[in-house]
């Protein structure tokens, strides 16, 4: 289908092809729409670590009918959530029930799923035009008010609406807190560093545990607690593959972390040595991955602003967090949806005041919810991590009800604006 090129189009840039800027031009694809995706990388090497979605966003990506295309990138239901200490006694066992919250926990190994994404963005089958994926295309700087991009050649692109979902290092973040004259937010080092590993199942053998403890097949994801380090594990691809993810203080590391890539080498002697109060048979497991990378987790404090002119920030841009709460890609996956709802009607080239007020709910919809649980993964990490400036005061189960129980931005708005008038 050819695109009316003719003044009508609704033209959006999506700045970043990650996992929140391909969700949203999914989500904002439509008739009379020209969605056109910058990534700087080549696309070819996502990293290679698993992720979930959380039933918040389970729910929203089931109901884009792409079935077809996400069930291959195997999403793993994980049915259990278990803590263990690190002798091995089960502290708790939560079972996860998809039917409570409307969908279920899913895991997916990174790269399956941004490939099942970039299938969906690129399809002729769904609706609206396929959306375009411009790659090695570097955005250098963003006129906010003018809506155009520029890349490290000097190429510019010029939309009705700018979507910035750059990443945690976002320039189109800079670019919206100068617009409205704000100081820059900086990633900062959370006091926390982590481990990824990840091991086939079929080579695994670990021989000194028993299955009740730990199955590595289980559909659940398991915590080994320490005082101050810990474990995550889950398995993906169905079973087939086994991700351990060891987060631990800066201060106690045995090596110095990298916190701008993701991809650096660890060392397992240094993780042995990290490790050493845990269990054998887990670190028989550590043992076992082909390779184990290492980095510095940061986040950066709520921002002032999200919007300015015809540009959003959106994704880790927006609201980059710690991983404790599984919630970084799934908050993601709200942005895309909230997009796409109050945009819903814009089905012409919109006027700047049209944007705008799209743009201001969107924000009002997000920004309280996208904050609090930046927060609270914070709040998680303790030890660890600094205070934040936003206080969680609900307890574990209470705000697992308030990250699943979301059914999309129109309604939680409504919800908020009801929560405002009684005074809660
Ligand atoms: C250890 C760990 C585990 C995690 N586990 C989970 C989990 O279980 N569940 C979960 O929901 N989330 C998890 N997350 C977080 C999650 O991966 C991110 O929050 C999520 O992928 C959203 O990222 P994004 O698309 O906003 O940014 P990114 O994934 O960083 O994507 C940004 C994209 O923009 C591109 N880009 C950057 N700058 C430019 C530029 N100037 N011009 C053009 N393109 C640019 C990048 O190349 C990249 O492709 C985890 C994170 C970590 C660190």
């Amino acid at each position: 289908m050819a695109i009316d090129a003719a003044t009508n189009t609704f033209r959006i840039i999506v700045v970043g092809g990650g996992i929140a800027g391909l969700a949203t031009a999914i989500a904002m694809r439509g008739p009379q729409r020209e969605i056109i995706v910058l990534e700087k990388s080549r696309m070819n090497k996502e990293v290679g670590a698993l992720l979930s979605l959380q039933p918040n966003a389970q729910k929203i990506v089931e109901q884009w009918k792409l079935k077809d295309i996400i069930q291959k990138a195997k999403p793993t239901a994980e049915r259990q959530f278990r803590i263990l200490d690190t002798k091995g006694n089960i502290h708790m066992n939560i079972d996860m029930d998809g039917k409570k919250y409307g969908a279920d926990r899913m895991v997916y190994h990174r790269q399956d799923l941004h490939s099942a994404l970039r299938e969906a963005a690129l399809s002729t089958e769904l609706p609206g035009h396929p959306v375009s994926i411009v790659t090695a295309a570097k955005v250098v700087s963003c006129d906010c008010e003018a809506g155009v991009v520029t890349l490290e050649d000097n190429t510019t692109y010029q939309g009705d609406l700018i979507i910035g979902a750059d990443g945690i290092h976002s320039v189109i973040r800079e670019a919206v807190l100068e617009a409205g004259n704000h100081e820059l937010v900086h990633p900062t080092p959370t006091g926390v560093s982590a481990y990824r590993l990840l091991v086939e199942t079929a080579n695994l053998s670990s021989k000194n545990v028993d299955p009740e403890t730990f199955d590595p097949k289980r559909q659940a994801t398991t915590l080994m607690m320490g005082h101050d380090r810990r474990v995550i594990m889950g398995p993906a691809r169905n079973g087939d593959l086994l991700g351990l993810v060891g987060m631990v203080p800066d201060e106690h590391m045995h090596e110095t972390s990298n916190a701008n890539s993701w991809t650096t080498p660890g060392s397992l002697s240094k993780l042995l040595e990290t490790y050493n109060d845990f269990p054998q048979w887990i670190k028989d497991i550590f043992a076992q991955a082909p390779d184990i990378a290492l980095w510095q987790l940061r986040d950066i404090d709520a921002l002032p602003a999200w919007v300015a002119g015809r540009c959003i920030i959106i994704g880790d841009a927006a609201h980059a967090m710690l991983p404790t709460q599984g919630q970084g890609a799934s908050q993601s996956i709200e942005d895309a949806e909230a997009l796409a709802a109050f945009f819903s009607s814009t089905t012409a080239k919109p006027t700047l005041p049209e944007v705008s007020l799209a743009l201001q709910k969107v924000f009002e919809a997000r920004y309280q919810r996208a904050s609090l649980i930046q927060a609270y993964s914070r709040q998680q990490a303790k030890p660890a991590t600094r205070k934040g400036s936003v206080k969680v005061t609900l307890n574990p189960a209470e705000f697992l009800d308030y990250n699943c129980k979301y059914e999309g931005a129109v309604q939680w708005l409504e919800q908020q604006k009801s929560r405002e008038v009684q005074g809660q």
